[in-house]
């Protein structure tokens, strides 16, 4: 579980988060949305520190990131992140840029490294692809590398910031099949998407950021067929 209790960032006097509260429950599937400039990637990057926060605490799974000590290198290790641009190692091949973490952290040895990568390329359905370099692929099995490549560390949750906005159209699907499976194969996670279809499917919440702040958040039900405030119906009906 992750617990954020008053989290406050600032980018110098510009404040990004304003005393967020949020929990998300082991095994809970969270969708964020909300305009551009809201706080969606500066809080999800909070929960690995990517971004510090000048305060509030954070808790992962009863770790506090900001307690110090190996506290954040503990968190990450739990944590893994997948990006709107891919971030895989162009020099790389695909099984390459799986076993990297895993052999680099010290959690696996070669063979074990590489049984885990080819299991996860499995899973996300390009085990044909291994030998690879990214250049080499398509957008989407770019992205399902990425994926592959955090869940080699066996994370305990995942965090997707845009995981889909910089594919073409027609390879959205396959990365959101493969994120649909790992949510039903009950993986904590925590999206920053606004692929609605995602979130119906799967979002046991969704919740609604503007200005720093968490404005409304419900179950997808709720969440898209009653909106609440004007500034989410508002913004309901520009991304329909
Ligand atoms: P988008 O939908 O465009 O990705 P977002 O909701 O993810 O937007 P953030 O990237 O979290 O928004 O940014 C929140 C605010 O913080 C924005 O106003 C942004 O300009 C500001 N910001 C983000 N990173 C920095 C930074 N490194 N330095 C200064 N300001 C920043
Ligand atoms: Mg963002």
């Amino acid at each position: 579980a992750v617990e954020m209790r008053g989290v406050s960032k600032f980018f110098g006097a510009f404040q990004a988060l304003k005393a967020i509260d949020l929990t998300v429950e082991t095994g809970e599937r969270i969708v964020i949305c909300g305009p551009s400039g809201s706080g969606k990637s500066t809080l999800i990057r909070t929960i690995n520190q990517l971004e510090t926060i000048q305060s509030g605490t954070i808790t992962v799974d009863g770790i506090e990131l900001t307690a110090g000590g190996d506290n954040v290198g503990k968190v990450r290790r739990e944590v893994g992140m997948v990006f709107q641009q891919f971030n895989l190692f162009p020099h790389l091949t695909v099984l390459q840029n799986c076993m990297l973490a895993p052999l680099k952290t010290g959690r696996a040895n070669k063979s074990s490294a590489e049984a885990t990568a080819r299991k996860y390329l499995e899973r996300v359905k390009i085990p044909e692809q291994a030998d690879k370099f990214p250049a080499q692929l398509s957008g989407g099995q770019q992205q399902r590398v990425a994926i592959a490549r955090a869940l080699c560390m066996e994370p305990r949750i995942m965090l997707f910031d845009e995981p889909t906005s910089a594919l073409d159209p027609e390879m959205v699907k396959e990365v959101l099949d493969t994120m649909i499976d790992l949510a039903r194969e009950g993986m904590t996670m925590l999206c920053v998407t606004h692929e609605m279809e995602f979130a119906r499917a799967v979002a046991d919440r969704v919740i609604f950021m503007e200005a720093g702040a968490i404005i409304e958040q419900g179950a997808p039900e709720e969440f898209f067929g009653n909106p609440r405030s004007e500034r989410l119906r508002n913004f309901l009906g520009q991304i329909a």
